[in-house]
């Protein structure tokens, strides 16, 4: 059960069709804090552990206390923080529907291996992170959508493009952080100053920890795009 924290004194609404990792970007751009800075404000990890990391079980679903936890903190109805998850698409999804339930059970995260599941990386339209031009998404990016982590979804309707997966300049998956690791929500979660449409992978090889920064919005048009 997380503990009761106060709500922030600012938070933002979240965009459709909105992550719950690109929420978290987006109100870390906002608020000028880390991403475990403020995962911790919005009670996704307990307070007094400096090493603990966002499960990536979140992308699925958070269970009901969380949830209204999280809801009351971030100033939003505890339906538009579920909404930030997959699990509204357990319905039409099979493979989601599986890793959430277990027959005879309440619907909770128990397999994040699922091939159908992209939890360990998002693709992603650099159209749809460089925002619509309103100001707020002028100022904090567009969103990074939750249907990106479906292995089905593989093109932008609304920018008719294929989506990319790849960062142009590491190479990596976008927001998969780095291999090896426990699957964690948000990569480079203590990296501070960056942009929710930059590249959060850590560059390996220099022997020194630095974050690849590689903005993800500013991608070449695709060569061809996806036809009616
Ligand atoms: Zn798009
Ligand atoms: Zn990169």
């Amino acid at each position: 059960m997380p503990a009761a924290q106060a709500p922030l004194p600012r938070s933002l609404e979240p965009l459709p069709e909105e992550s719950l990792p690109g929420f978290l970007l987006r109100l870390t751009h906002r608020l000028d804090l880390t991403p475990h800075q403020l995962a911790r404000r919005v009670t996704l990890i307990p307070p007094d552990d400096p090493h603990a990391r966002v499960s990536a079980a979140h992308l699925l679903m958070m269970q009901s206390a969380r949830l209204n936890a999280f809801a009351e903190v971030t100033r939003m109805a505890p339906a538009d923080a579920d909404a930030l998850t997959l699990r509204p698409y357990a319905d039409r999804y099979p493979a989601l529907a599986r890793a959430l339930v277990r027959p005879g059970s309440i619907p909770r995260p128990r397999r994040l291996s699922q091939p159908w599941l992209l939890v360990n990386h998002s693709r992603y339209c650099p159209a749809c992170l460089a925002g619509d031009g309103t100001p707020i998404q002028n100022r904090h990016g567009g969103p990074w959508k939750r249907q990106w982590r479906l292995a089905v979804v593989f093109a932008c309707l609304d920018h008719w493009t294929f989506l990319r997966s790849e960062c142009p300049r590491c190479r990596l998956p976008a927001l998969s952080g780095r291999t090896g690791g426990p699957l964690a929500l948000l990569p480079a979660a203590n990296a501070p100053r960056l942009h929710p449409a930059q590249c959060r992978n850590w560059l390996d090889g220099s022997g020194k920890r630095e974050v690849c920064g590689h903005r993800l919005d500013g991608a070449e048009p695709a060569p061809c795009g996806p036809h009616p």
